[in-house]
């Protein structure tokens, strides 16, 4: 066992690092404030070889592992958790899942735009009728001859609003359940893709979430992303990449509560003393510290064994399970440990409580993800 970071993974957490504190910093109130998207930091990060984390450098990514991109993850969350979800969904859910399973086509012509951040990338796999049940969507991808055509509608897809191209799951043997589905690569361009809603949340905001709607959408048959009929195994091979690598932003939520609150507890003052000093207020410092460090513990491991095989699951959810509830938990303590000023938004804690819940509902609730723990454990699939 090795608990240090190799020398690749110091250097994307201090490029990170910088750039989160330089270049994000200024922009992350106006991002909750007005949920507003900053697409030019977007493309910086792309330029700096940040969202290709784990793609080939021939690629225009930086060929590291997926403990670099959770590290990525963390210190962009670290100074905004919804512009690390947003980066999280272009780079691993769309990004690496299209290098993983995509054509040598697609591979020429996706991923160097997504690498370097010129065109923005999500993942549809939510619709409205299904979400913890996601195999039973609805949207059907039918053949024409000539390729296929899709009709349907997704939601909740972060990056939607702004996305250039979408890998989209639908239906292609309905009848079938989950062995007819396949996934597509569409781009936004095309004839009967609509942009629908974006939603406004309660947190994460500045990350766009929205609906995506294929009215007879024609795409060739080059679009189908792996084999026709097989796309519920990138799903499930994507989700738990996309659960290890995504709970890096609880870590950094759970730093930034960290961060805020141990100055202020020196500060403030009462009954004569500095709140640090009272008992109760030490023993939330300390359960904020031990969440935020076994939440890192599970996710390195998780993240540790999918690299050599990706078809377990259950580190995975462990590790988003576990570190998405320390995240809230921390976030909720930060403001107790503020009083009124933790309730005030100008003190942020509230906000990161309001980002933290998010992590407990996306790639699958804590609920789902207790029973894929489960029976992983049963020996159930
Ligand atoms: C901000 C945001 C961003 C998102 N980004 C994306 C994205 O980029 N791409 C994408 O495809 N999706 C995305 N999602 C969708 C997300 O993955 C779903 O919201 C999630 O999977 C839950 O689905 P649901 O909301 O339909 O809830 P439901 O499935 O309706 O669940 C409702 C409740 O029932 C519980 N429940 C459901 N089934 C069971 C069961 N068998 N046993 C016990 N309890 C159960 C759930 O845990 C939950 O508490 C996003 C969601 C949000 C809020």
């Amino acid at each position: 066992m090795n608990f240090e970071l190799g020398e690749e993974q110091l250097m994307v957490r201090d490029i990170v690092r910088k750039f989160a504190v330089n270049e994000l910093a200024p922009l992350a109130d106006r991002m909750d404030a007005e949920d507003y998207f900053p697409a030019d930091l977007f493309r910086k990060l792309g330029k700096i070889g940040m969202l290709g984390v784990t793609i080939p450098s021939e690629y225009d990514g930086s060929g590291l592992d997926y403990i670099s991109q959770a590290i990525c993850m963390e210190e962009l969350a670290r100074i905004s958790p919804a512009f690390a979800l947003s980066v999280g969904a272009h780079s691993n859910l769309c990004l690496d899942n299209l290098f993983r399973n995509g054509s040598g086509e697609h591979r020429e012509t996706y991923v160097p735009r997504l690498s370097k951040g010129e065109w923005i990338g999500c993942l549809g796999l939510t619709e409205p009728e299904s979400g913890s049940d996601s195999l039973s969507m609805k949207t059907l991808a039918r053949e024409n001859g000539h390729g296929y055509s899709l009709s349907g509608s997704k939601t909740f897809i972060t990056n939607a609003p702004v996305a250039d191209v979408a890998l989209i799951y639908a239906k292609t043997a309905p009848a079938e359940g989950h062995r007819g589905i396949s996934a597509f690569v569409v781009e936004a361009t095309r004839n009967g893709y609509r942009r629908g809603r974006k939603f406004d949340k309660m947190g994460m905001r500045g990350s766009p979430t929205g609906e995506l709607f294929f009215d007879d959408c024609e795409v060739p048959a080059s679009s189908l992303v792996g084999r026709k009929n097989e796309g519920a195994a990138i799903v499930m091979s994507g989700l738990s990449v996309e659960r290890a690598v995504l709970a890096g932003i609880s870590l950094g939520i759970q730093e930034q509560c960290l961060d805020l609150v141990i100055p202020y507890a020196k500060d403030r003052r009462q009954f004569g003393t500095p709140i640090a000093k009272f008992e109760l207020i030490q023993e939330k410092l300390a359960n904020m510290y031990v969440g935020l460090e076994a939440s890192r513990l599970l996710i390195y491991r998780a993240i540790h064994i999918l690299q050599k095989d990706k078809s377990k699951n259950k580190e995975a959810a462990a590790a988003i399970m576990f570190a998405s509830e320390a995240s809230t938990r921390t976030a909720l303590d930060a403001i107790q440990i503020m009083g009124g000023y933790g309730y005030m938004r100008e003190f942020r804690v509230e906000k990161l409580m309001r980002d933290s819940k998010l992590l407990e509902i996306g790639a699958g609730t804590t609920e789902i993800r207790k029973l894929v723990i489960a029976r992983e454990l049963l020996g159930e699939h």
